[in-house]
């Protein structure tokens, strides 16, 4: 039950991302048809050559095994027609009269006999029986020693493809993905101006080298786009390479890096080699901390994307900036990054893109409605205002959402209302129809949102309500209270933040007081008021207590934020005991306002049940009915 929608803007909408597949490398196709042209003819070596040795055997004719003793009695009594002695084995044919007796072949095992010679001698003289030996040393050896070569190949040739393959040791397999034109230019990305500024002097070089050139200038090699996923560095890497005209070569971090020690290096050498024969163009690597995390064992190393990394920074010192390559790379954790990656004439420049703000994210909503069929109702900056914290992917995925709604219903135009239904399922996910709260389950989770929508209200210094539902949504949320600030805000004081920690217990608090109970759906307010309340103490220096000393740091800033504590566990402890105080102190403050309220309580609660939504104006006005002094 959360108070506020949950800040999901990790899952960045990257739909517009899979176009770029659509123009794979030519180079990659053709590997793989001569790959496929191998794998046929390997196996064909292989099937000729056994099927020519089931045939040689087969077209040898019907050999009869027959005992030594057995060959003897037969020459002695004068039945072998013809005979050949092998090293090891006896061949003959039957003495055959071709119209009663028919020609066979026998084969017997050659045992030492002295007498053989002997014998032979004999049936020649008396029965005509022919007989010769058989030197099968040179061809039977060379024979053999061929067939063995041939499997031997065969085999070489059959698992290295298999190897290639499932992408494993030899030439890269690199998934490059390159796009002739991308089409995309800077009036694509709103907002993000600094940005912007910064990527437009490569542009301009990449349109007239010759320029920086003839005065002596440096050009940039490589550019760092750092940023929370989803805020549109993919886009600005191909609005440059748009603006310039030139070809975009993309290529992910994670892919360079393989299982097997040198693939990924590999990779890096045929990116740049591709690169260089279209020059100019853009490379983009994307995610580069995945190859290029610091090489210190802090975030651990592995000899593969060492190798990787290292190759990456050779390429990037050996070439040629005036051919116009320019590397752009994006990160959302660039505090791990190699710091040779970062030095003078590699990716030296430093492109911030952040979060859009109120009018950035006004210029995203219009760039991405800018198709969409909208009715009068539709009030983008109303959605906006809804929507802080949201990236460039939250809020193109929710122009999306709401013209799948209209279509859906059956209208032609997108209202505002398939909008702010939209930043519903954006953030909170979809309705959950199957899902039935019981009766009681119902009237807890209502007095709950009731209860923090109340003191939202109640308090003068926290936002306004947007509407109050509980109806379940797929992201796991039994309801929640939406509220939206009616001016962006870039700094929070002290006492709105007491007020917000009293805001946030105020589920837990109408339960209680309502039910004299209290439920597991407290779980999410208290996590958000526990981290409110410790950053209040260790970060912004709002604790009488500790006065202004930072006690915790943030790593990872554009992603989680992880926080590590920077003081000794003594003060830790006490830390942890003013966090608990003044939860404490809120919670007591929750309970207190809301027994003075408790007729309005019940009357929104009780409204609420039965509809199961209602906007921020249906509860301002039954506040106002059960409280006309206020
Ligand atoms: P990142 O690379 O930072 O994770 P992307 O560039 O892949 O983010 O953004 C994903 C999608 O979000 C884009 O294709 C675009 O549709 C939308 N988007 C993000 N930022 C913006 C922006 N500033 N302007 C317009 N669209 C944006």
């Amino acid at each position: 039950m959360d108070n506020n929608l949950p800040d999901n803007s990790n899952n960045n909408n990257n739909n517009n991302n899979n176009s770029n597949n659509s123009n794979n490398n030519n180079n990659g196709n053709k590997g793989r048809n001569n790959r496929s042209i191998m794998v046929i003819l390997v196996i064909s070596i292989l099937l000729t050559f056994l099927f020519w040795r089931v045939f040689d055997r087969v077209s040898s004719g019907r050999e009869e095994e027959v005992t030594y003793g057995q060959f003897i009695e037969m020459l002695d009594k004068g039945e072998v027609g013809s005979v050949k002695i092998y090293g090891s084995k006896i061949v003959f044919e039957n003495n055959a009269d071709d119209k009663v007796i028919s020609k066979t072949k026998y084969t017997a095992t050659r045992i030492s006999d002295d007498s053989l010679a002997e014998k032979l001698r004999q049936a020649k003289t008396k029965y005509g029986t022919e007989y010769e030996g058989v030197d099968e040393s040179g061809s039977a050896m060379i024979g053999t020693i061929i067939s063995y070569i041939v499997m031997i190949v065969a085999f070489y040739l059959l698992l290295s493809m298999i190897m290639k393959r499932s992408g494993g040791v030899g030439r890269a397999n690199a998934k490059i993905y390159v796009e002739k034109k991308t089409g995309v230019t800077f009036a694509d990305v709103a907002g993000e101006e600094e940005a912007k500024e910064s990527l437009t002097e490569m542009v301009d070089f990449l349109h007239n080298p010759k320029k920086y050139l003839d005065i002596g200038a440096k050009l940039p090699k490589g550019a760092l786009l750092v940023g929370p996923p989803g805020t549109g560095k993919t886009l600005l890497a191909k609005a440059v390479a748009g603006e310039a005209n030139v070809p975009f070569f993309s290529m992910s971090g994670s892919s360079f890096v393989e299982m097997y020690v040198g693939v990924g290096a590999s990779r890096v050498r045929d990116l740049f080699k591709q690169a260089t024969q279209m020059a100019p163009c853009i490379i983009f690597i994307d995610e580069i901390d995945a190859i290029g995390r610091s090489r210190d064992s802090r975030h651990g190393g592995d000899s593969e994307r060492e190798q990787t990394l290292n190759q990456l920074l050779a390429e990037m010192d050996g070439f040629d900036t005036s051919k116009g390559i320019v590397i752009l790379a994006a990160t959302n954790c660039p505090e791990v990054l190699d710091k040779a990656l970062l030095r003078p004439g590699r990716f030296d420049r430093r492109v911030i893109v952040e979060k859009p703000d109120l009018k950035g994210r006004i210029d995203t909503l219009k760039v991405h409605s800018k198709n969409v069929k909208m009715d009068e109702t539709v009030d983008l900056h109303e959605l906006a205002l809804a929507t802080s914290g949201a990236v460039g992917a939250d809020l193109a995925n929710i122009i999306n959402e709401g013209a799948l709604a209209a279509v859906r219903d059956g209208r032609s135009l997108v209202s505002q209302q398939d909008l702010i239904g939209a930043v519903e399922v954006v953030f909170a996910g979809k309705e959950k129809k199957d899902r039935l709260l019981s009766k009681e389950e119902k009237q807890i989770v209502a007095y709950h949102e009731v209860g923090h929508a109340l003191l939202a209200a109640l308090q003068k210094h926290t936002e306004p309500i947007q509407r109050i539902t509980i109806v379940p949504r797929t992201m796991g949320s039994l309801g929640y209270v939406w509220q939206v600030p009616e001016e962006e805000k870039y700094l929070e004081s002290k006492k709105e933040l007491e007020a917000e920690l009293v805001t946030l217990l105020g589920g837990r608090a109408a339960e209680e007081l309502k039910f004299d109970s209290v439920t597991t759906g407290a779980s999410n307010d208290i996590e958000k008021a526990t981290k409110t309340a410790r950053a209040m103490i260790t970060m912004y220096g709002m604790s009488d207590k500790f006065g202004m000393v930072q006690l915790e740091s943030i790593e990872g800033q554009y992603l989680d934020r992880n926080l590590a504590l920077q003081c000794s566990d003594e003060t830790a402890t006490k830390i942890d005991k003013e966090i608990r105080d003044m939860l404490r102190d809120s919670y007591n403050k929750a309970k207190k306002l809301l027994s003075a309220h408790m007729a309005a309580l019940d009357s929104i609660a009780s409204f609420l049940i039965e509809h199961e939504t209602i906007t921020g104006k249906e509860f301002m006005s039954i506040l106002a009915q059960v409280e006309p002094q206020r």
